[in-house]
């Protein structure tokens, strides 16, 4: 299986859901990783591609270089973004559609210090300008703390926000606390199964 680092993008949208309450937690959970879902039927279909850097392990967090050359591209994921951002407008409201919008997009500013210089320009990399990316994961260890502080600040933004609309209600209070402690564990997770090169 190919490991799909999402762990730093959750830990984001959640973050997001703590100032845009009226924002669906699953939409902003969806927008987060929409790129990364268009890209698994177009690796698939070997459209975009990923090629193991040499001296990694197979699978490895972080080990590959991703050519996602139209659903990582800036402007494929703008188009992207704006997409599933429309979407939302006109199923909710526009407030709600900027919000997705903007979420679907942050996954290619988060992607961006992380990728080994692999994300083009342009759809299709047109024009062989030069690629992206600052190449943390040349550093898994500092990459993974990085991801794992995005979670736990997303999850306890989350907790902060969801604590405020709980007010005194104690059953409230509790459902709040467990769901941030839920998106920890969850980032958790999706790490250690990273690491373990899952
Ligand atoms: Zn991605």
């Amino acid at each position: 299986v190919e490991a799909l680092v999402i762990a730093g993008h959750f830990g984001f949208a959640a973050a997001v859901k703590s100032r845009e309450r009226e924002a669906p937690l699953w939409g902003l959970m969806l927008a987060c990783v929409w790129l990364d879902i268009v890209f698994v039927p177009l690796l698939a279909a070997h459209v975009e591609t990923m090629v193991q850097v040499p001296g990694t392990k197979e699978g490895a967090y972080g080990g590959a270089v991703i050519y996602a050359d139209y659903t990582h591209s800036l402007v494929g994921a703008i188009a992207l973004s704006l997409v599933l951002g429309l979407a939302f407008g006109l199923a909710y409201r526009r407030r709600i559609g900027i919000a997705i919008g903007l979420v679907a997009f942050s996954h290619w500013v988060l992607d961006l210090p992380l990728h080994r210089a692999d994300m083009p320009l342009l759809p299709g990399n047109a024009g062989d300008h030069a690629r992206l990316g600052f190449g943390l994961w040349r550093w898994p260890a500092v990459s993974m703390a990085l991801e794992a502080a995005l979670v736990l600040l997303g999850a306890w933004l989350y907790g902060r926000a969801a604590l405020q609309v709980a007010g005194t209600d104690a059953a409230s209070q509790k459902r709040a606390r467990l769901c941030a402690v839920g998106i920890a564990v969850s980032g958790a997770i999706v790490l250690g199964l990273n690491a373990a090169g899952m």
